[in-house]
């Protein structure tokens, strides 16, 4: 309940206030803020009683308001540091938004196969699987690379069983290069939960959704309930957080708790309860292609004429032409008082240049930290079956867990020992190796969500001198060709294209060709087809059984 205060302050606020004259400034509310402060605090128990339960449609939007509760409320209201001006006003203008928003939706809306999936499937549970997917794949990747990804996911495993029946390596595998790989494992443990424990059906609320499922959080919740099973939540993500920071001009840091309260209270307050799942998507899909970050078309935007983003630019259009006389009749908040918790801080100033892109603001974010990492591609040039790189498996936990990647150790920025520590490592894996043989080739930078990793890249090609002993378990020899559909990070892949660049006789602007070069073209003479045998302690046909193996 505690969560819900600050939403019905704000809703009442809304109701009470009512701005509709010309200027308003919210500091004059706000006279009492430090005093409001500690009044606003009211604590759960106080309001329990008469709080009713919008999110489980128990009670109307915008309800009457009983006489003891609604002084109570105005008393919060008149001392809340949230102005009206950056709320709704009232039920008609919330409905205008709700219609204005899904009339383009429905004119707008991109086909997509998700939306495709879940708009034919009549099975509740399969719509709440095929939203399920593509909620968590879309999560920090855009739509064009998701496609790709969500068909190719959905025809291996159709349904929630499918999915709860595969081995991590193939979710791995299939996720290869998509990023945020912890996404696929959470969904597949959520999917055998799904299958084990809930009888094959998934939640049908955000609450429930939320508490039971590993990995789905609040907005994963929100969008499966909406738009699988119809429940009337609001969601919000980026694209929402956006939208509503332009629509109602909140300026101050959007990644904060308290702005992210209100954004959640906003976007609750606007859902349509005949069409959540539809509305919750417009939102999102209106942030995406319309309301962009960096060049949003607002001549084309189904709410600009309730976006006080739109009004604020042409406002200031008008001041800096000098033909505003005197006070404009447009409502504005006053975010040179620093009062309003909602308003950017009077630090920083509005930037001409930027337009609508003033919102929303987001508190400068602490660079990555950066590691280094030698990492050394290991290869038999001459194996029987065709050439064969040397990968290990990732710990079960941590970053990047259990995929393969070329064995790495952690290295200094300075390069200090980093070879001689590498070798060891490589020696740990394959035996014995030629020290000399190993050559630095350059480097590789990636980024992770929170590191900024520097890979030195080495490569040590066995031109069939030295056998290889027994590999070891979470270690296999693999062709390019099974290399390419492994179960490998996106930055493994800049790595070998760096080794595939630096190798001698190699012509960067010919990868391919090297790469898909049929081994039956090679012919070994008879002796190097006795050293080839030493070199093939395992040569299973696919990477699916590789990884089988290595479970
Ligand atoms: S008018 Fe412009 S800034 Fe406002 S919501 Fe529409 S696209 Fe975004």
């Amino acid at each position: 309940m505690t969560r819900r205060a600050p939403r019905l302050r704000g809703v009442w606020g809304a109701i009470m206030k009512k701005p509709r004259t010309a200027v308003r400034s919210c500091h004059q509310k706000q006279a009492s803020g430090h005093e409001g402060r500690e009044k606003q605090v009211l604590s759960s128990s106080q309001v329990k009683p008469s709080t009713p339960d919008v999110r489980a449609g128990t009670m109307p939007k915008f309800p009457e308001a009983p006489a003891g509760l609604a002084r109570r409320q105005k008393e919060v209201v008149l001392r809340d540091p949230v102005s009206p001006y950056h709320l709704f006003r009232d039920t008609a203008e919330v409905t205008v938004f709700r219609e204005n928003l899904l009339s383009w939706y429905d004119r707008e809306k991109r086909d997509l196969p998700w939306r495709r999936r879940a708009e034919g499937e009549v099975d509740p549970d399969r719509r709440a699987y095929a939203v399920w997917v593509s909620e968590v794949m879309l999560q920090q990747t855009q739509v064009a690379t998701v496609i790709d990804y969500y068909t190719r996911w959905m025809q291996k495993w159709p349904t929630l069983q499918d999915l709860a029946s595969a081995s991590l390596e193939e979710v791995n595998q299939l996720w290869a290069g998509l990023g945020y790989y912890s996404r696929g494992r959470r969904l597949q443990e959520g999917a055998q939960k799904v299958v084990e424990e809930l009888g094959g059906h998934v939640p049908h609320t955000a609450e429930t959704l939320q508490k039971l499922l590993p990995g789905v959080g609040r907005y994963t919740a929100g969008a499966i309930a909406s738009i699988a099973f119809g429940q009337a939540t609001g969601v919000v993500d980026g694209n929402v957080v956006r939208v509503l920071c332009r629509v109602r001009a909140i300026g101050a840091d959007s990644g904060s708790t308290f702005v992210s309260q209100q954004l959640w209270s906003l976007a609750q307050q606007l859902v349509d309860p005949a069409r959540p799942g539809d509305f919750n998507q417009a939102a999102m899909e209106l942030g995406a292609t319309v309301c962009t970050p960096q060049h949003p078309r607002c001549s084309q935007c189904p709410v600009q004429s309730m976006c006080r983003a739109h009004q604020r630019v042409e406002r200031e259009q008008l001041v800096a032409s000098q033909s505003l006389p005197g006070s404009p009749d447009v409502e504005e908040c006053a975010p040179s008082t620093g009062q309003c918790q909602l308003c950017a801080p009077p630090t920083e100033p509005w930037d001409q240049t930027l337009g609508v892109a003033n919102f929303p603001r987001k508190a400068s974010r602490r660079p990555p930290r950066e590691e280094c990492s030698a990492t050394c591609v290991l290869e038999q040039p001459r194996a029987l079956g065709g050439a064969r790189i040397l990968l290990v498996q990732r710990p079960k936990s941590g970053l990047l867990a259990g995929l393969w990647e070329f064995p790495s150790v952690t290295a200094e920025p300075s390069g200090q020992c980093q070879r001689e520590a590498l070798l060891r490592e490589l020696q740990s894996w394959a035996g014995p190796l030629p020290a000399t043989h190993l050559q630095h080739l350059g480097q590789v930078a990636h980024t992770f969500s929170h590191i900024k990793l520097t890979y030195q890249v080495y490569g040590l090609a066995l031109e069939g001198q030295i056998p290889v002993t027994i590999t070891p378990p979470g270690a296999r020899w693999l062709t390019r060709e099974e290399f390419h559909t492994a179960a490998v990070s996106t930055a493994m892949k800049k790595v070998f294209r760096v080794y595939e660049g630096q190798r001698p006789g190699t012509c960067k602007g010919s990868k391919r060709s090297q790469v898909s070069a049929p081994s039956t073209q090679r012919k070994p003479s008879p002796g190097q087809q006795v050293l080839d045998s030493f070199f093939r302690p395992h040569h299973p046909t696919d990477v699916s059984s590789l990884n089988s193996m290595a479970q």
